[in-house]
């Protein structure tokens, strides 16, 4: 394919996956406010619902801008050749082609980072401060901005360096041997989440004995599966939005239970929610998943070989010769209908899981307790009880909650 036309293919791309999803987006905020269904008329009142359709159309539209943002500065990289530009301007000053690739996407991310600065800052200090959500202090967020940029710049410059050190002596079998990597380094951070990256963010501390430790030592027993730790974190450090899950596998594994889940709910329910996380280990769903996530990634770096030399592509984004990084920005755009394709299939997956894990709460311990639970959750943060089937297809890794409440009510 000419430069020309790979230009015009990338364009397409961008294009598409803009509309798609603001298409998608506006159907769902266009659902009408539906009447309060009966199982919720104890959590909800007419006066939340609108609160949270105003939140809702509040994030639409925000997302709506950001999203513009982004394509139209998307449209004018490609158009204008910008991407080959910053390279030639990377190129100038630094000689060795594997750290002109560094700088080229050191320059990219913080680039690309400054410019969403502005968004996430409205997002986290205007919206959801405006309904009540937000915990966050200024400092721990450009803490945690800085916190994140430090492990890019270990972790993903390591992988990064290590990628274009065997492109460079490997040709086209890097992507084999990159990928046995890559699967090495996904079980590991899997393992090691936990210990190693979780506390550099937030507060990890044993659940103290009592009622609720009791209670949930006893559920794990009547399943016979082995639970050594369960971890209590201070998410409302960040949010007032609630959530719980595990990490690891094996003896490693523990449960994290957010504090201001153990706020809102009651012991029954806590176990609830523990007996749907437990669900997932006894069906496989985790193991699953690392082997789908595995495989993936196989795929990617597969098709990405057969792409990775092709000097047109690097042309068509305004380079003046075959570079790697430019070829790299290139297949992620080519890429994305492909990994959108890939990203339905896995939430289709995700969701009949969630339907196989509510059931499995339901047998092992009770429906109804699970039921308030995510009552209560869907309430507290002003989820969409009335979501477009089509966004839902394509967006959510959870089943909407009146189908979940329809089977754990029966
Ligand atoms: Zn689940």
């Amino acid at each position: 394919m000419s430069p020309e036309l790979l230009k015009n293919l990338l364009l397409g791309v961008v294009v598409f996956g803009f509309l798609v999803d603001k298409i998608l987006s506006y159907r769902n905020v266009k659902r009408p406010v539906p009447t309060i269904p009966d199982t919720l008329s104890d959590h909800l009142n007419p006066e939340e619902l609108l609160k949270s359709k105003a939140y809702q159309t509040e994030n639409y539209r925000f997302g709506l801008l950001s999203g513009l943002f982004s394509f139209v500065l998307s449209i004018l990289l490609i158009w204008f050749g910008w991407f080959g530009a910053i390279d030639s301007w990377v190129g100038s000053f630094v000689d060795n082609s594997m750290i002109q690739s560094l700088v080229f996407f050191g320059v990219i991310f913080v680039g690309s980072d400054l410019l969403s600065l502005p968004f996430d800052y409205y997002s986290t200090f205007v919206i959801e401060e405006k309904y009540g959500f937000n915990k966050t202090s200024i400092g721990t967020f450009f803490a945690d901005k800085i916190k994140g940029y430090l492990l890019s710049i270990i972790i993903g410059g390591g992988l990064l360096l290590l990628f274009l050190w065997l492109i460079d002596q490997m040709g086209k079998d890097f992507w084999w041997i990159f990928w046995i990597v890559a699967a090495g380094f996904m079980v590991l951070v899997n393992f090691f989440y936990t210990a190693w990256i979780l506390p550099l963010f937030n507060k990890l501390t044993p659940l103290e004995d009592g009622e609720l430790k009791s209670k949930i030592m006893d559920y794990a027993k009547s399943v016979s599966f082995p639970l050594e730790n369960v971890f209590v974190m201070d998410g409302s450090k960040r949010s007032a939005k609630a959530n719980a899950f595990f990490s690891g596998f094996g003896k490693k594994k523990k449960v994290v239970l957010y504090d201001t889940l153990i706020e809102q709910h009651t012991q029954e329910e806590l176990v609830a929610v523990l007996a749907h996380e437990v669900g997932h280990f006894k069906k496989k769903h985790i193991i699953l998943s690392m082997v789908t996530s595995v495989l993936q990634v196989g795929l990617i770096l597969f098709l990405l070989a057969q792409f990775i030399f092709s000097e047109n592509l690097s042309l068509a984004l305004g380079g003046t010769e075959w570079s790697v990084q430019l070829n790299l920005i290139a297949f992620t755009m080519l890429f994305s209908p492909i990994s959108m394709i890939i990203g339905i299939g896995m939430n289709v997956l995700s969701r009949k899981n969630e339907f196989e894990a509510d059931a499995f709460a339901k047998d092992t311990f009770a429906g109804k307790p699970l039921a308030e639970a995510l009552k209560t959750l869907s309430v507290k943060t002003l989820s969409n009880i009335n979501p477009d089937p089509a966004y839902v297809f394509v967006n959510y890794s959870h089943p909407p909650l009146l189908e979940r409440l329809v089977k754990l009510e029966k």
